[in-house]
């Protein structure tokens, strides 16, 4: 349920919260495009890069969704001085929210499953905001919806509206950013974006800008095992469910309305040991942790670049750095919980040694 209409006009909290979302924007730089240091793939011509989303404030990409997602439920009049704001999130999406709802001043609840990271969860208390924890990442839609109706809030509701909150035309989104920072590379267009998917709206923006420019790019999602999106891809049928995925921040056991399935030109399905190990591998590469969901990017990155090569095609293939490491120490970066949690990676990592050796 949609709150009451309110006055079109900016009212003096409204103005308000608007002009210091824009104020946070403008003192916020933008994130680096790093080159992959991977020397058996660049004497064939093919040049991997990512896109560092783990720098913005809020440690991951979704600061960029909390942002628009803000910005449309108010000037869609349906946040106002005291809503509370509610979110169904698997951990990143409410860490960001509820760093804009404290600069707002406004009170949120995230509704997460019990088994998100503990530093998510310590990050979003640290903003002042309320954790409430369900089983099941399929429970959490209901969960958050009744919350917000019970309490009079809004549910923001990522999973629907990521898509369309974005500015897909441009408005340095993070499409446009690539491209401007891809200008002095020696293939400046990339061949490949690859992508993981939650929301969906992160390969929605990209797929649409890329159409909106008339770029020759072609969209790869990265899908981990257990995630509906690939399954639906195939055969376009929204009431599918899947397990779910193990991957957090990417995988879905719903069809989530903002992943749109023809602005993505192919899927590929990968297991989580070698999401884990690719984590692992990169890691080893940057001198610096990054988060599971990069990990299966790299899976990403590393199979179209094996195909290019066997093609003889050259090029250059983006993907982002979605989080960083620290937020799983405990978990995805201990080897023992990674052994209990998944099995033996050995195998996996002897996989992507060798495609990172070309
Ligand atoms: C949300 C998220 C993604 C996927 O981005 P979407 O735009 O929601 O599809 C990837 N990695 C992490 C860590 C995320 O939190």
């Amino acid at each position: 349920m949609q709150p009451t209409p309110s006055s079109s006009s900016c009212g003096d909290w409204l103005s308000g919260a608007i002009r210091r979302i824009e104020a946070d924007y403008q003192r916020s730089a933008d994130t680096h495009l790093i080159p992959l240091p991977l020397p058996a793939l660049a004497a064939r011509g093919i040049d991997l890069y990512l896109k560092d989303e783990s720098t913005h404030p809020t440690g991951s990409l979704k600061h960029r969704l909390a942002r628009s997602l803000f910005l449309y439920a108010l000037c869609n009049g349906w946040v106002r001085e005291g809503t509370t704001i509610v979110e169904a999130s698997s951990g990143s999406t409410a860490v960001s929210e509820a760093y804009f709802a404290r600069l707002l001043g406004l009170p949120f609840i995230a509704v997460m499953p019990r088994s998100t990271s503990p530093e998510k969860v310590a990050q979003i208390a640290f903003y002042g905001a309320r954790c409430h924890f369900v089983d099941h990442a399929a429970q959490v839609y209901d969960e958050a919806r009744a919350l917000a109706e019970r309490s009079g809030g809004h549910y923001m509701d990522q999973f629907t509206y990521a898509e369309r909150a974005t500015d897909w035309r441009g408005n340095n989104n993070i499409a446009e950013s690539m491209f401007q920072q891809m200008a002095h590379e020696r293939h400046p267009v990339p061949t490949w974006i690859v992508v993981g998917a939650g929301t969906g709206g992160t390969s929605a923006t990209i797929g649409r800008y890329l159409r909106f420019r008339c770029h020759d790019t072609q969209v790869c999602v990265a899908d981990p095992e257990g995630s509906v999106f690939s399954a639906y891809h195939r055969s376009g049928d929204t009431t599918l469910t899947a397990p779910g995925s193990r991957i957090e921040g990417i995988g879905r056991p719903r069809v989530e309305p903002s992943f749109v399935r023809t602005l993505v030109d192919r899927m590929l399905e990968v297991p989580n040991l070698d999401s884990v190990a690719a984590m692992h591998a990169l890691s080893a590469l940057l001198g610096r942790k990054v988060g599971p969901s990069t990990g299966t990017n790299f899976v990403g990155m590393l199979a179209v670049a094996h195909e290019m090569r066997a093609a003889g095609q050259q090029g250059s293939i983006l993907s982002l750095l979605c989080d960083a490491g620290e937020r799983y120490l405990p978990s995805y970066h201990d080897a023992d919980w990674v052994r209990n949690a998944f099995g033996d990676i050995a195998p996996a990592q002897q996989r992507i040694d060798a495609l990172m050796a070309g």
